[in-house]
């Protein structure tokens, strides 16, 4: 994708001209933007979003875990294989992901763009809790791999309730049953509020003259003359605005899928989206929230997707320290928090209609999983998350909703038609113009790596140019970290002191 720099004509709709287009305010416009500001500075771009401010849909503080997801914790990132071994390899590309991410934030952090980075990442060890002989096996023979590993190293493992009694006191407190339980824990785990980081890129942003729109809302997007011509709508006024660009993004989250519908282009084509709504209790205690200090993530129950795995979560939501246990899965046929109830419905289009057919057919212990959530009654959750606190007391919990995840199905060989897609889609062009972001897992920690992803596949020309730039805000960009462990060492050892992280790892302290 080639573009020149602006052209200043005096047309009267030549105003409406911009180099970039991006469509939503969430964490991943963010990263993109900031990304493409400091690459290319020259090239001027505008934003377009539907509410009121960024950052307040899934990339929302209340809307997502705030987990900065680098498989410390997370069992769903490592299998067990037929031979009994434990398949790691998910989990170091995930990790490595994430310290893509650490590396951006520090970098921008270091050259004062943004600034206080203990207002957006907190230290939090991350555990794996569970219960029963066969899980215990598996998790004993998940760190033993892991900690041999140099993206693991100071993880620790006990089945010792004594020692349990230290890490998770209020786990621990009034657990009666003589069923085996260990926990891994490991102090590098990180809390992530995405809806400040957002904030604080979008700030950054508008001081680089990025021309951001609040409430106008994208109702479609055409070719238009080798560029992309977007129709706006202005919220307030009703008014109509149209706008052409070389490049746009569709960071519109679960609002991506339909507008990437509208563009035509034959990448869009079968692929449909199942939205899956969250829930969260929330501990309104302090007493209890301060006896707990850990995001602990436990085992999916069978047959329920990756996605609700249930975790007891330290989170630091503006400056205070919260308590939050889920999610809960939930059925909304709207794509966004914010969206419609006719969204499912209208994504489905006589291309993606055998596609989306199919995964009916074949998610039938999704379906059955989510009509399950959606009676849960609140007693049931609270005897899940007694589970996690054996002693919890349904007046120390609310229930608050969360964000939509939209579920990518495509026609895949592996799985055939409509098959559901639990990680993220990057969907372009064949030219490179257009690119839109599908999906919704393992999500915002590894927005940085999903970007560069987006530029190497919309900019592969520029990518040369950019690339010594590129290494000098994330060293370890096209380097596998595993394989380099010093650079590991090193760079995890910068970064924890930029963004105010634990220095405690094995031979780092
Ligand atoms: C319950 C839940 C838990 C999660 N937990 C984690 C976690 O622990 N860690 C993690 O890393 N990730 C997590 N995620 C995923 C993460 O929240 C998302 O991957 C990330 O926020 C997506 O960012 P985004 O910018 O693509 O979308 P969003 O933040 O949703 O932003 C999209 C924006 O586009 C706007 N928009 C949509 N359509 C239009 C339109 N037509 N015109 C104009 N604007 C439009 C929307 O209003 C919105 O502001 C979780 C998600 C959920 C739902």
């Amino acid at each position: 994708m080639q573009i020149q720099g602006i052209r200043k004509v005096t047309m009267s709709n030549i105003q409406k001209k911009t180099d970039v287009i991006l469509i939503g305010a969430g964490v991943m416009s963010a990263t993109l933007g900031s990304l493409l500001k400091t690459l290319a500075p020259e090239w001027e771009i505008k934003v377009f979003e539907k509410l009121g401010n960024a950052g307040e849909e899934s990339s929302n503080e209340w809307n997502n875990a705030g987990t900065g997801h680098s498989a410390l914790c997370e069992l769903n990132y490592t299998s067990e294989k037929s031979d009994g071994s434990i398949d790691i390899s998910k989990a170091i590309k995930i990790n490595e992901q994430f310290q893509l991410s650490r590396q951006f934030w520090s970098y921008l952090v270091n050259s004062n763009l943004i600034r206080r980075p203990q207002d957006f990442i907190m230290p939090i060890p991350h555990m794996s809790f569970v219960q029963g002989e066969k899980n215990v096996t598996f998790l004993k023979k998940r760190f033993k791999t892991l900690s041999n590993n140099p993206l693991f190293k100071g993880m620790e493992f006990s089945d010792d309730p004594e020692k349990l009694k230290e890490w998770i006191p209020l786990i621990m407190e009034g657990r009666t049953s003589n069923e085996p339980i260990a926990a891994t824990k490991i102090d590098s785990g990180t809390d992530v509020n995405f809806g400040a980081l957002t904030r604080m890129l979008f700030d950054h942003l508008k001081s680089k003259n990025v021309e951001i729109n609040y409430k106008h809302r994208v109702k479609d997007i055409k070719r238009a003359d080798g560029s992309w011509e977007v129709k706006v709508q202005d919220i307030d006024s009703g008014k109509i605005e149209y706008h052409t660009a070389k490049f746009v993004f569709i960071g519109g989250g679960g609002g991506s899928l339909p507008l990437l519908q509208k563009t035509g282009i034959p990448e869009s084509k079968h692929i449909g989206g199942f939205p899956v709504s969250g829930l969260f209790m929330v501990c309104n205690n302090p007493e209890v929230a301060r006896q707990h200090h850990a995001k602990v993530y436990g085992k999916a129950k069978i047959g329920a997707p990756p996605m609700s795995v249930p975790h007891l979560d330290t989170r630091y939501i503006a400056g205070k320290k919260t308590l939050l246990f889920g999610p809960f899965a939930g059925f909304s046929p709207k794509f966004l928090k914010t969206g419609s109830n006719l969204d499912l419905i209208g994504s489905v289009k006589l291309n993606n209609v055998f596609t989306m057919l199919s995964a009916g057919v074949k998610q039938m212990a999704l379906t059955k999983y989510l009509i399950q959530q959606v009676m849960l009654s609140n007693e049931k959750r609270m005897e899940e998350l007694r589970e996690f606190i054996p002693n919890a007391k349904s007046e120390d919990w609310d229930l608050v909703v969360a964000g939509q995840r939209v579920q990518v199905i495509k026609d895949t060989e592996a799985g055939g038609r409509g098959t559901l897609q639990f990680g993220t889609e990057v969907v372009t062009a064949a030219d490179g113009s257009i690119a839109a972001l599908l999906g919704a897992s393992p999500g915002a920690s590894t927005a940085v790596y999903v970007m560069l992803d987006v530029l190497e596949k919309c900019f592969p020309e520029q990518m040369k140019v950019w690339q010594p730039k590129i290494k000098e805000m994330i060293p370890s960009y096209g380097v596998s970290l595993v394989e380099n462990a010093d650079l590991f060492r090193e760079i995890y050892t910068s970064t924890a002191r930029t963004l105010g992280l634990t220095l405690a790892r094995v031979g780092l302290g």
